[in-house]
């Protein structure tokens, strides 16, 4: 099979997907690749939240000091067993180098800008692919234990007032008033009312899928094994059904784009940042509203099938089976907090966070080889950016043509 076309993105995750569908509606003729279904990746189970305010990267001052915390302890909500440390050294010592004050602040006005608009811009597109209830408006709740635990975060909340987020503090009662249920123990909270929540992750990329191929769009299931670059030609994909010639290259494979990009010059310090789902299947969600227990890193989400609960860092890398003591682990911390979940059925998932040390993702056309375009890295965030990432590309390349990015 030889395929031609203006551009290829690899990837059809919330990223790839989100791409694709933007490229068509300018009118470039786009082919969406992908190894298995769309929306199988990460994009499948995350927890749904739509964070703008989350400009705070993960590598903070002091970060250095929690990394023995996290080896050889396997109920540590980071956890990295011995035997991967050797693979993941010099990703984490890029990660203790962004730690530094003036990185992190450099990091955060980035996250701002990456993070713009999104919660506008997932309600203009859910309402554009038909699924306008999927978004749930109702802010975002963090739990603390009490005022210590809080303070343990305050250069991350300061951060995000520095950079213009709204936020307010709330005492056990108001906690109570925005959710009755909210588990004892938890005496602060800090309520983000501008922050939203995607019900259904999954049906929504499915939404934005089918509007791309209602748009012309065309979609290969088929493994990309190597992108050659053929000069003012364009570039070459090497397939598992062929090879396919394009002008424009995105490169959009999540955890996996690194050994993609490595062949051509391009070394990424992407590690993927392997995180659990526990998905009860009752439909009646404890919560109301995306809330985070933050002294166990772990989001609840009231989804549209039950509710979600979902979180931990494991570094083991891209091949490892799921260890389905990192989701014990999370239906642990589910039913201590909320004991009317005890009994009911669950179902497990894990997917691969695509991380830079900065948490900073890679948005672009490459300097050094034009025509191959980058939309990885998007790590906690990628549901979030998702949009926002797509209309950068899109602009970048109506550019690239000579084309203001309206299309006049
Ligand atoms: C537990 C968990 C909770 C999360 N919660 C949130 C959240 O609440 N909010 C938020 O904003 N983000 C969240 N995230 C992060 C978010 O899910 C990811 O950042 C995002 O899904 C990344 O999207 P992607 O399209 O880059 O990658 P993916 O969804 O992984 O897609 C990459 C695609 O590339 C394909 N691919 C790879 N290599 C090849 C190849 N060689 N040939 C063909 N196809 C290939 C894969 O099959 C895959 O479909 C969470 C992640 C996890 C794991």
């Amino acid at each position: 099979m030889e395929q031609r076309g203006e551009c290829a993105v690899v990837g059809a995750g919330i990223i790839g997907v989100c791409i694709a569908y933007e490229l068509v509606k300018r009118g470039i003729h786009t082919v969406l690749i992908d190894k298995d279904e769309p929306g199988k990746g990460a994009s499948y189970g995350n927890s749904g939240a739509i964070s703008p305010a989350s400009v705070a990267p993960l590598a903070m001052p002091g970060v250095l000091a929690s990394v023995p915390s996290m080896l050889g302890h396997p109920d540590s909500p980071l956890f990295l067993p011995w035997r991967y440390l050797p693979r993941a050294l010099p990703w984490l010592a890029r990660f203790v180098w962004a730690s530094r004050p003036s990185a992190v602040e450099k990091s955060a006005v980035r996250l701002a800008e990456v993070h713009q608009h999104a919660v506008s811009l997932h309600e203009a597109l859910a309402r554009e692919v038909g699924a306008p209830e999927v978004i749930l408006k109702r802010g975002h709740l963090h739990l603390y234990p009490n005022d210590r635990a809080l303070n343990g975060d305050r250069a991350s909340w300061h951060l995000r007032e520095r950079h213009g987020i709204s936020f307010t503090r709330l005492e056990r009662s108001s906690i109570l008033d925005l959710e009755p249920h909210a588990p004892e123990g938890y005496r602060v909270g800090i309520y983000l009312e501008d922050q939203a929540t995607l019900r259904n992750p999954f049906r929504y990329l499915q939404a934005i899928f089918r509007k791309f191929i209602d748009g012309g769009g065309q979609f290969i299931q088929a493994n990309v094994r190597s992108l050659k670059n053929n000069g003012s030609s364009g570039w070459m994909l090497d397939t598992s059904v062929g090879a396919i010639d394009t002008q424009n290259i995105v490169v959009a494979a999540g955890a996996w784009s690194r050994h993609l990009l490595r062949p051509l010059g391009i070394q990424l310090p992407l590690e993927t940042q392997r995180g659990y789902h526990v998905q009860f299947r009752n439909n009646n969600p404890p919560v109301s509203r995306t809330v985070v227990l933050t002294d166990h890193k772990t989001f609840f989400t009231p989804m549209e099938d039950g509710l979600r609960v979902g979180g931990t860092v494991e570094f083991a890398g891209l091949k490892a089976a799921p260890n389905p003591h990192r989701a014990d682990i999370l239906v642990r911390i589910a039913k201590n907090a909320f004991p009317e979940l005890e009994g009911q059925p669950y179902d497990t998932w894990m997917g691969h966070r695509p991380c830079m040390p900065d948490s900073v993702p890679v948005i672009g056309q490459s300097e050094k080889l034009p025509g191959l375009w980058l939309a990885v890295g998007h790590g906690h965030l990628g549901l979030t950016d998702s949009v926002g990432t797509a209309i950068t590309i899109a602009d970048g390349m109506l550019r690239a043509r000579g084309q203001t990015p309206d299309g006049v």
